[in-house]
């Protein structure tokens, strides 16, 4: 049995067939061409990149498509609010494709398609409740519990990246303040570098990038603290401080076996998943804290796509 998996992503659209045990038989990727304005396009590039995955194969053996796209998603497949993407809002992308190829379609968040996904076939295999968070410019998550993906009364909830760490926090692009992703999302973290430099620390970020701060980037300051360096130090300590303070704060009343780290940020490493691990045992509840594991995610780079077919397939 086969599926077709596709990822909708700001630049790209990737898409590729995937056997049951999470294999991709073949791949590809176009552009999505959403700066172009129109979401026709964008709808267009969706079923040339169908189409490259249909060719050759025999249609019957294609159980159906999942899809994972940016925004919320209604319990109909319906699209809202997706950012970067034009006109994507009230989108009824489930019926647009299922009417197309005449095949069982679904239609999840995208954060929400790649937790499911780890849960199949990645690092959350073989667990039962499953907290998956991916760190880049965004901070996302879904979460599995007692094996079924957890989703609000008519919505894709769980946007982990708006849960408020500090009341009295920096007011976020979201509205509301304090959000984990104000402190641990790509740009505030190199904003962390920039301020730390602004303020005349003596830091190997600066030498780095040559003295042009618009250069600093997260593996800027992985850089940096693999030289030994105290402020990327200190960087790398807090944001993971921030995360473990955020998981205790979901390990209390979830009680997970594993909590998934994914997304550029993550590759920042040991320093991170350390102290990630050292402030759960500090702030979370005894018990809990010693029963969670804390791990990166194991779909790598086609996550996207092993994901988005996974929505079609059931454990
Ligand atoms: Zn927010």
């Amino acid at each position: 049995m086969k599926c077709i998996g596709i990822d909708i992503g700001r630049t790209f659209i990737k898409a590729g067939v995937v056997e049951n045990k999470g294999n991709i038989i073949k791949k590809e990727q176009i552009p999505t061409r959403g700066e172009e304005g129109k979401r026709e396009v964008v709808l267009s590039q969706i079923e040339n990149a169908i189409d490259f995955c249909f060719k050759g194969e025999d249609k019957k053996e294609i159980k159906g498509i999942g899809i994972g796209t940016p925004g919320l998603v209604d319990n109909n497949g319906i699209v809202y609010e997706a950012p970067n993407l034009p006109g994507w809002d009230n989108l009824p992308l489930r019926e647009i494709i299922e009417k197309k190829y005449n095949i069982k379609t679904i239609v999840e968040n995208d954060v929400n398609t790649i937790a499911w996904g780890e849960y199949l076939f990645g690092a959350g295999k073989g667990c039962k409740t499953m907290i998956c968070i991916t760190l880049g410019t965004g901070v996302g998550g879904g979460i599995v519990k007692d094996g079924k993906l957890l989703r609000g009364e008519k919505y894709s909830a769980v946007e982990i990246g708006h849960i408020t760490i500090d009341y009295k926090g920096q007011k976020c692009k979201c509205g509301n303040y304090g959000c984990i992703e104000r402190y641990v999302g790509r740009d505030y973290i190199v904003e962390r570098a920039v301020n730390a430099i602004k303020e005349g620390k003596e830091t190997k970020i600066y030498e780095l990038v040559g003295g042009n701060l618009n250069k600093i980037t997260p593996k800027t300051i992985s850089q940096a603290y693999n030289l030994g360096d105290e402020v990327a130090k200190d960087i790398w300590t807090d944001v993971g401080i921030c995360l473990g303070a955020l998981f205790s704060s979901l390990i209390n009343p979830l009680n997970p076996d594993i909590i998934v780290i994914g997304g550029g940020i993550s590759q920042a490493g040991d320093i991170l998943f350390e102290t990630i691990r050292k402030t759960i045992k500090q702030r979370a509840m005894d018990v809990l804290a010693k029963s969670v594991e804390i791990v990166p995610a194991g779909l790598g780079v086609n996550a996207g796509i092993i994901s988005g077919a996974s929505l079609v397939f059931q454990k």
